[in-house]
């Protein structure tokens, strides 16, 4: 592949820092917190973040509000893999976090998850919002840069500034994303893919995507970026649409299964129904359902082996904005089989034959996304949220 980026030299001079950049604007709000390399083999966010930093620094970029650049597994990034000991990206649950000052055998990621988990909480206290968090990513597979967020309105309007597609409630799939969990508090999280590994375009990508954001958030005047123009149609170029996505199917490698992904899907490409995608110890994967790929495999780490989308239609955005708005999920909780959760009031506990009746769906669109089963009971978890401190 042409255009490689050259990884090993950033920690060799010492170049990939905590903070990664910060600069402060002529008024405290709005603050941008922008994430790269939570994955340590995915130097393209860190990279951009660097570039978009020295840029603002070099050419005296004003801007209106904060900006920070925070980098992700510095441990794993040093040796180009994903993670060490466990993927960073799958442990910002409540029960984690509150471990994290107890616990002393800590893995790598723990650790720098704890220096994550201090800075964001610092800046949340002594910064003004509205703040927007940015977590740049990329993938194993070829891929246009897409958009991932969890379905709540305020994410879902900051995401239409970019003509990307994106793909709502992944964190239905996941456990733990760092986006999902800064989400609960109210704010604003965004998680941008830009484009495979190691490719020089990804970097291009996660700048674009960069300088865009801060113009969407209003940190950046637009008149302030002399190619502003040309990073929007460099996002542009790859997409006519800025479709909304559902995920309707995730592939789940199991412990020790030799998974291997049929070779050159490249993601959101057409699949009919009993296309075979991949190969499970030797046996053939089909596809039970037509859509698109999504994020196919091609790396050893990742239990995440295919997801298979489909578009939402206009009429389902539209409606579920309305309804949210108008606060018609608090008909839910009238159902038989459908409880307010005393102790959380973003949470409905659900009878597992109500849900069946009712379908996710209906549950998606007042914007609660299924979560966890416990004690044969459905937990379904809203997005939408007030703005609440940061624990
Ligand atoms: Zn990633």
């Amino acid at each position: 592949m042409e255009n490689l980026i050259e990884i090993e030299s950033f920690h060799k001079k010492n170049i990939v820092q905590r903070v990664i950049g910060h600069v402060k604007g002529a008024k405290k709000s709005p603050t941008i917190i922008a994430f790269g390399g939570i994955h340590g083999n995915e130097p393209a966010g860190i990279n951009a973040l660097q570039q978009v930093f020295k840029r603002i620094k070099d050419e005296n970029i004003s801007l209106i509000g904060n900006f920070y650049g925070i980098s992700g597994n510095i441990n794993a990034i040093s040796e180009n893999i994903r993670f060490k000991n466990v993927d960073l990206n799958r442990i910002w649950t409540k029960e984690e976090i509150l471990k994290l000052p107890l616990n002393k055998e800590l893995y790598e990621e723990s650790k720098e998850q704890y220096e994550i988990y201090i800075i964001i909480k610092d800046i949340l206290k002594k910064e003004k919002g509205p703040f927007y968090f940015l977590d740049l990513h990329t993938t194993s597979s070829v891929t246009e840069p897409f958009i991932t967020i969890s379905d709540s309105l305020n994410n879902r309007n900051f995401s239409s500034h970019f003509t990307i597609p994106t793909i709502l409630g992944i964190e239905e799939y996941l456990d733990g994303p760092l986006l999902t969990y800064i989400n609960e508090f109210g704010h604003i999280s965004v998680g941008f893919e830009a484009g495979q590994h190691e490719s020089a375009v990804s970097v291009d990508n996660c700048i674009a995507f960069l300088w865009l954001a801060l113009v969407a958030s209003k940190c950046v005047k637009k008149e302030e970026i002399k190619n502003y123009d040309f990073y929007k149609n460099s996002l542009t170029l790859f997409s006519e649409d800025q479709d909304f996505y559902k995920i309707d199917f995730k592939y789940s490698i199991k412990p020790f299964e030799v998974f291997k992904m049929v070779k050159g899907y490249k993601n959101f490409r057409e699949i009919v129904k009993h296309e075979l995608l991949a190969h499970s110890n030797g046996n053939e994967i089909q596809s039970h359902i037509k859509g698109k790929i999504f994020m196919p495999l091609y790396q050893k780490k990742g239990d995440d082996g295919f997801f298979i989308i489909s578009r939402i239609s206009k009429f389902w955005l539209k409606t579920s904005r309305i309804a949210r708005k108008l606060r018609f999920h608090n008909f839910l909780k009238l159902l038989p089989g459908v409880s307010s959760d005393k102790n959380n009031s973003y949470t409905l506990i659900v009878n597992p034959k109500t849900a069946q009746f009712l379908a996710t769906d209906i549950f998606h669109l007042f914007g609660y996304r299924k979560k966890i089963l416990k004690n044969d009971k459905l937990y379904f978890i809203k997005r939408d949220r007030k703005i609440s401190e940061f624990i």
